[in-house]
């Protein structure tokens, strides 16, 4: 263990709302999954390499980890022995420790299940189907143009707190279901006023660029210009969105839409990612030039564009969870992307069409058994290249000196567990911003 007075050129910077955080010891941890290493994006080998330390403890102060090591070690510290009276101790009862995951896709912002959608889809009609016929996207835009910015907020956090229920203290939550100035504008008020109510971190996302609206049909080049001239311009300008996302698809929006879309993003300051390859292929390269920092779906990539992939710094987010409510056979390709050494992430997708969950645990499980991802790879990719898709490797992703304390303690006692248990909840406790603030299971870790 390293004590906070020699780690002074770590954690200084205060972390998000950490001014109250205590000083917490974590110990009795069975295996502290850390990811320490590099502050880069992982591929190939580098996936399994979860630096484990067992029988370990981690001190955080000030929202920010300061040490990690043996108990061992932690137990003989002259700083946590002089300063016992104001450190908590979480018994992790032989848990295992690893960094909150960062679930770096979701539409969290929509107020009704699509239970019509899910009976049809059930009785054989495809998404795209569902989508030409009503369905789709465009079924919840009532729901989110009628509902009030307050009623969207508590939809929101109220997913965010099912998400940090099972492990996930940082999340990328996107607009997309109002697809008017006001609406969009709106959704992102409402992120940003449930991640106030929350201790975890969350970057938002204008998606605005997510289907054309009915009343765009007939003139979709006014809406590529109201998204281009008025949406960026207004949520760069009042810091309401970090990222543009455009849902680069047929049926959704074109290359050469999407270009536009993109170029207008850089020219007001944001980020991009985009929705590629879901449905059918498409070429990266003619979105390079905008350095998304983040290509999501990935299920149609082309073998010759696998090998570009790998020298940028850009990750492939893959979405399986959606895969999986669709009923596909088709699962996105991660052991050829993997082996072509792209930096692959996984995410929820979480959205109320094809992907109504909020467990990464789940998402692990299926990238397992449907995409023959390692229980090692699968953790890296929830956490480290999560955080990578999100450009914050420098504060989340693993269990270092500096990074955020931002933790999940699951009631297990091997980390393949995590993936093996399906749909468990076996997350016992999520510490964000150092602090504990969440539990699913019934095996709750307590203060001592
Ligand atoms: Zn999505």
């Amino acid at each position: 263990m390293v004590s906070p007075a020699r780690e002074k050129s770590h954690g200084s910077a205060p972390g998000k709302r950490t001014a109250d955080s205590p000083s917490i010891l974590l110990t009795n941890i069975r295996q502290l999954i850390s990811l320490r290493g590099p502050v880069s994006p992982r591929r190939g080998r580098e996936l399994s390499e979860l630096g484990i330390i067992e029988d370990a403890a981690v001190l955080c102060v000030g929202g920010k980890i300061v040490s990690v090591g043996s108990r061992r070690e932690a137990q003989r510290d002259a700083w946590i022995q002089r300063n016992r009276h104001r450190i908590r101790t979480v018994d992790c009862r032989g848990g295992v420790v690893l960094p909150g995951f960062v679930d770096s896709h979701t539409h969290p912002v929509f107020t009704e299940a699509r239970l019509v959608d899910f009976e049809k889809r059930i009785s054989g009609a495809s998404y795209e189907g569902i989508a030409e016929a009503g369905g789709g996207i465009r079924s919840s835009l009532n729901g989110v143009r009628e509902s009030s910015r307050k009623e969207l907020s508590d939809h929101v956090l109220s997913a965010l707190r099912r998400m940090s229920a099972s492990g996930t203290t940082t999340v990328e939550a996107k607009s997309g279901y109002g697809l008017s100035m006001e609406s969009e504008i709106k959704s992102l008020e409402a992120i940003r006023d449930a991640a106030r109510q929350w201790p975890g971190t969350v970057v938002p996302t204008l998606l605005g660029a997510h289907v054309i609206p009915p009343e765009f049909r007939d003139r979709r080049e006014d809406y590529v210009a109201l998204i281009c001239e008025k949406m960026i311009p207004e949520a760069a300008r009042r810091k309401l969105a970090e990222y543009v996302d455009v849902f680069c698809e047929r049926g959704a929006f074109a290359v050469q839409e999407t270009q536009g879309i993109l170029a207008s993003a850089k020219h007001h300051g944001l980020a991009t990612r985009v929705h590629i390859c879901q449905l059918s292929e498409a070429r990266l390269g003619d979105l390079a030039q905008f350095q998304p920092h983040s290509y999501d779906h990935m299920d149609f990539v082309t073998e010759v564009d696998l090998a570009d992939l790998a020298k940028m710094n850009a990750v492939a987010t893959l979405l399986p969870a959606a895969n999986y409510f669709l009923g596909l056979q088709k699962y996105p390709p991660a052991r050829n992307l993997i082996d072509a050494g792209v930096a692959v992430a996984l995410a929820t997708d979480y959205n109320p069409g094809s992907s109504p969950t909020t467990n990464m645990p789940f998402v692990l499980s299926i990238a397992c058994t449907h995409m023959k991802m390692s229980p090692a790879e699968v953790i890296t990719a929830t956490t480290c290249n999560g955080a990578c898709a999100l450009r914050l490797q420098n504060r989340k992703g693993s269990i270092e000196p500096g990074k955020d304390a931002d933790l999940a303690v699951f009631a297990v006692r091997d980390y393949r567990e995590i993936a093996y248990w399906v749909a468990a909840d076996l997350c016992s406790g999520t510490i964000a911003g150092g602090q504990l603030f969440s539990a699913a299971s019934s095996t709750s870790i307590q203060f001592e």
